[in-house]
């Protein structure tokens, strides 16, 4: 939802007048009237578009990861240890961390192997 905002009513015609509040309790520092006057929100890059409008996929700054088959879960502690368990890890130093590429190109193989196989990030950076 976009967030409200409120001026001051004699902000048009002097700029002693003007402030601006994210409630309607606030009074204006200059006439003390009520910071009443609705303003509209608009969202500078796209990113900041995003969150404002609760858009998207992933909601916020969180933490999240993508599975092998491109299902995207938030990720915590817990859901970790939940996944090392359902993929049977029992050496923690066996796992590898890889860090890898991404580009148009990794983009549009991606997208091929979305359609055609389950373990898509396993046929795009592993093979
Ligand atoms: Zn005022």
């Amino acid at each position: 939802m976009a967030k409200k905002f409120y001026d001051c009513s004699n902000s048009y015609y002097d700029k002693l007048h003007s402030y601006v509040a994210d409630d309607l309790t606030v009074g204006c520092p200059s006439c003390h009237k009520l910071l009443n006057r609705r303003l509209s929100y608009v969202a500078g890059s796209s990113a900041e578009k995003l969150t404002a409008e609760d858009g998207g996929f992933v909601k916020g700054v969180v933490t999240y990861m993508i599975m092998d088959d491109l299902e995207v879960k938030p990720m915590s502690t817990i859901s970790s240890i939940t996944v090392l368990n359902n993929f049977n890890v029992k050496e923690i130093g066996g796992l590898e961390e890889k860090l890898v590429p991404f580009g148009v190109e990794e983009g549009l193989m991606l997208l091929k192997a979305s359609f055609e196989c389950k373990n898509v990030l396993t046929t795009v950076f592993m093979a």
